[in-house]
């Protein structure tokens, strides 16, 4: 149903705040996702397996690094680009959004930011055109809304260093050609390194059984004894602000990219209330379904304003890591909520597969956990206000 009949919802016209250009950008990737993503996707989610033949396509579709500059394969857009582009592919599904964010924000960005020249021309161009894929490992299995206690370590060796721990939960691990790694160094300063698949002593098992995000490929980075040649290290970054910053760019694209698994199950609920008769009428025609149609069209429509006034605070280079918690916390629980109020309206066909919503919504749980879950985000939002820390 929604993928030949889906209308994109713009109740208050925020396509007038897009350029042409952010609106041709989105046409091209969501006319892709039509094309490639929607046929294939759930098939690809009750398998638990990530459509890998995709990755050439995002490459070619200019999803990795969009916004990185074109002389390192970028396509040298703005965060306005960047976060429609996520709210496509989210469309689509949060694994495909997943897949593309990590590479851009948290792959690609650090090494723009923070890698040498001559790691900037090794690695962006092929991980924009999708000839390597890339992960962040940054997750530890005892170290999760506390990164900065994270147990991987590296000692200096000389001619190399010698890298040993695990991180867990990573997105990309088991299909990553290249790893982004932050472990402490002897001083206790957490640093980033690249660390490539085929190294000796680096394995990237899977994680099974998920029941969310199945069509993306999650997994284990684990490091025992790994030698990584002194020119993979990220020089310009030490500290946790390093990862953080990384952070900032993929919480702002997913702030956007739920917005399009929440546009998704707004329309084929709206669709389906319009069409499924009970007691002799569409049961959009009842007081209850407009009330869940209406309250799911205001919440998207104060998403879009809320992710398009970040996105022109993130081109003028001055949101704060705080505005950045509050949208993507809003803009997670939102598309939540829409996903299983949409499902109410679909009644029991609401939890097959023939319809998008389920699978947004079992995805939108890994969404709202990872990237700093929805508790920290508040927290984060209530120390920036009353300049107290109520983390610990
Ligand atoms: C599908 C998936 C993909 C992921 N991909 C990546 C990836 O690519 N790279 C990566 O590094 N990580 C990744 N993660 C990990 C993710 O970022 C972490 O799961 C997340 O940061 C939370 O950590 P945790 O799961 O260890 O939960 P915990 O930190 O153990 O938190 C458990 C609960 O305690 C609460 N809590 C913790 N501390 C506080 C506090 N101070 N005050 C109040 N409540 C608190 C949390 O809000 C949460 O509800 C991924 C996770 C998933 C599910």
């Amino acid at each position: 149903m929604a993928t030949t009949r889906y209308k994109s919802p713009d109740y208050y016209l925020v396509d007038e705040l897009l350029t042409d250009e952010h609106k041709l950008i989105r046409g091209a990737v969501r006319d892709w996702v039509n094309r490639a993503v929607i046929p294939i996707i759930d098939e690809a989610n009750q398998k638990h397996e990530f459509p890998r033949n995709l990755v050439k396509e995002l490459g070619e579709i200019g999803a990795f690094g969009s916004y990185i500059p074109v002389e390192y394969g970028g396509a040298g857009m703005d965060q306005i680009s960047y976060g429609l582009i996520m709210q496509e592919l989210e469309r689509g599904d949060s694994s495909i959004r997943s897949m593309a964010s990590v590479q851009s924000s948290l792959v690609m960005y650090p090494i723009y930011k923070y890698g040498t020249e001559e790691q900037r021309r090794r690695y962006l161009p092929k991980l924009a055109s999708g000839e390597l894929i890339g992960a962040f490992g940054l997750t530890e299995p005892n170290h999760g809304s506390d990164p900065g206690s994270m147990l991987s370590r590296f000692t200096d060796e000389g001619d190399h260093y010698l890298l040993n721990g695990s991180k867990m939960w990573i997105t990309n691990a088991p299909i990553a050609d290249i790893s982004v790694v932050w472990a402490k160094d002897e001083t206790g300063c957490i640093r980033g390194l690249i660390v490539e698949r085929g190294m000796k002593g680096f394995t990237t098992p899977e994680t099974l059984k998920k029941w969310s995000l199945r069509s993306s490929s999650t997994g284990e980075l684990v490091f025992a004894d790994v030698k990584v040649p002194r020119e993979n290290l990220l020089p310009g970054i030490k500290g946790l602000k390093g990862p953080l910053s990384c952070l900032s760019s993929a919480r702002y694209g997913i702030a956007w990219g739920v917005i399009g698994a929440a546009m998704d199950c707004y329309d084929t609920a709206l669709q389906y209330s319009r069409e499924r008769v009970q007691f002799n009428k569409p049961i959009a025609a009842f007081q209850l379904t407009q009330k869940k149609l209406a309250e799911m069209i205001t919440e998207i429509t104060k998403a879009q304003l809320l992710a398009w006034r970040l996105g022109v605070l993130r081109n003028e280079d001055r949101a704060t890591p705080a505005q950045i918690s509050l949208c993507k916390r809003n803009n997670v629980k939102m598309a939540l909520e829409v996903a299983r109020e949409s499902r109410q309206i679909l009644g029991a066909i609401g939890i097959s597969g023939d319809f998008p919503i389920m699978r947004h919504m079992m995805n939108l749980e890994s969404v709202i956990t990872y990237e700093g879950t929805h508790d920290i985000h508040l927290l984060i939002t209530g120390m920036d206000i009353t300049g107290e820390s109520a983390f610990e």
